[in-house]
């Protein structure tokens, strides 16, 4: 318990996460963890979320900081690079401001935010980076940083100390096809990530070590890396933390849900159908999507964003068998009895999220991580499908149609999914329980920089 007022000030953590769905939402997870460990947490949020959809922290703090664009955020900058080079350069200024208070001991910072590092020395609070993405993306990352990959990879195999072979098509989308679009300005940001990281006290990552435990090692060989997760709420997983029930950061809040009508379908019978939230298909794969979800003939539950409705035939429901939501309570629903597919884009948090709920996948990777995701969700974990492109680079509905049927009929190939998906369930909440190695790394932390705190 707490004795006086110089030992609270003792347990602060300021954490700052990278201002999108799939980055705030791990991070201000694990400082809910580190406040069951007995710590004060404190997330340093952008002041456009905060204005737009303010988390529900619970247990944690909240400290505005700027990155630049506070009235329009992201979609305020005329481009990704732009977007990063005036969160560099006004970030620091603004984060400097809260860390100058002198109430914190440790920074813990996500790994697209490298300056944050900087900020942290300079006030010599103690310094942990962390990565949102898997071990094995990591690590792919890792050797390409120390320059061990030429790009574009599109040779049949690589071999990577750490890894399994990978094929161009498992590969993270920047690494395979590194000159199009947006990317180079992506493939920076995420090999930015390793930017001074030598210099960091701790390295986190946000994975299970059991998921995979060699890329697991080899990420600690080199950086010293250690696997906290899944940062998922505690309802979910270990039902260890009172009250963490849900996420409490919401992009997209106040959406329909549709979630009653789960109840009403029959058990493990519904394809539920989300590419998170940032994705855009096009019209065509949209279109296709919708026929192979037809063909099943099952019911389905499929997330289409407001910004992405005008894709979808007017009042589209597969016939009156399917809903189209704007936004799930994704979490919810994967537990949720009557669902007995998921196809996903294989987000990282989507994908740990699956695992965790022992439901089995069909993989639809779009970018970035998504393709050695999905790679892993077939390949490694067998906890489901992969479907193909065909020769013009579009999934076709037939292809949709086969992998659920693969998942959800019986046979042999869906049995062993199945017994695979339940396998990881139980090693994602184990890892969470006390002795477990995710518990483990996280306490190691806390007891190395703040003595024992839990009350
Ligand atoms: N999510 C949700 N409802 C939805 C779709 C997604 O709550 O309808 C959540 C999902 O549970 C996950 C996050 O949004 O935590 C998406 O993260 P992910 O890494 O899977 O994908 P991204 O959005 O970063 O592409």
């Amino acid at each position: 318990m707490e004795s006086n007022e110089g030992e609270a000030q003792e347990k602060h953590v300021l954490l700052v996460p990278y201002p999108s769905q799939g980055h705030v939402n791990p991070i201000l997870q694990f400082a809910k963890r580190l406040a069951f460990f007995g710590l004060k947490p404190t997330l340093a949020v952008t002041r456009f979320l905060l204005k737009t959809s303010p988390p529900e922290p619970g247990l944690v703090g909240i400290e505005p900081i700027s990155d630049g664009f506070d009235e329009g955020g992201y979609a305020q900058a005329e481009s990704i690079p732009a977007y990063l080079a005036r969160f560099e350069s006004v970030g620091p200024e603004t984060l400097d401001a809260v860390v100058r208070s002198g109430k914190y001991k440790a920074v813990i910072y996500d790994a697209f935010l490298p300056w944050v590092l900087e900020v942290g020395k300079k006030y010599g609070l103690v310094t942990a980076a962390f990565f949102t993405q898997s071990c094995a993306v990591d690590a792919v990352l890792g050797h390409v940083y120390k320059g061990r990959v030429s790009l574009p990879w599109t040779e049949p195999e690589l071999l990577l100390d750490g890894l399994p072979g990978l094929g161009p098509n498992d590969l993270p989308s920047f690494l395979s096809d590194p000159v199009d679009g947006p990317y180079p300005a992506y493939l920076q940001l995420v090999l930015n990530q390793f930017l001074g990281l030598e210099k960091a006290d701790e390295v986190f990552i946000n994975s299970v070590y059991e998921l995979e435990p060699q890329e697991a090692e080899w990420m600690k060989k080199e950086w010293g890396a250690k696997t906290i997760g899944p940062t998922i709420p505690s309802k979910y997983l270990d039902n260890q933390i009172p009250g963490d029930t849900h996420y409490g950061f919401h992009l997209f809040a106040g959406a329909d849900r549709c979630n009653e009508w789960l109840d009403a379908q029959p058990p493990r019978s519904v394809i539920y159908v989300s590419f998170g939230s940032m994705a855009n298909l096009d019209h065509e794969s949209m279109r296709e999507l919708a026929k192979g979800l037809e063909i099943t003939g099952k019911p389905f539950l499929w997330v289409v964003r407001a910004s992405e409705r005008g894709k979808l035939e007017e009042n589209f429901n597969g016939e009156g068998k399917g809903r189209v939501c704007e936004w799930s309570e994704q979490l919810e629903v994967l537990g949720h009895g009557s669902v007995g597919c998921f196809v996903t884009h294989c987000g990282w948090n989507s994908t740990v999220e699956a695992l965790a709920a022992g439901m089995a996948m069909v993989a639809v990777p779009q970018w970035t991580d998504q393709p050695m995701n999905g790679k892993y969700v077939e390949g490694v974990w067998g906890v489901g499908v992969r479907a193909r492109k065909d020769e013009n680079g579009v999934v076709r509905g037939e292809e949709i149609g086969r992998c659920v049927m693969e998942v959800m009929e019986e046979g042999d190939k869906s049995g062993e999914i199945w017994e695979n998906a339940s396998k990881w369930k139980r090693l994602s909440v184990e890892a969470m329980m006390e002795g477990g190695s995710s518990y483990n790394n996280i306490l190691g932390f806390v007891e190395k920089y703040y003595g024992r705190v839990r009350v």
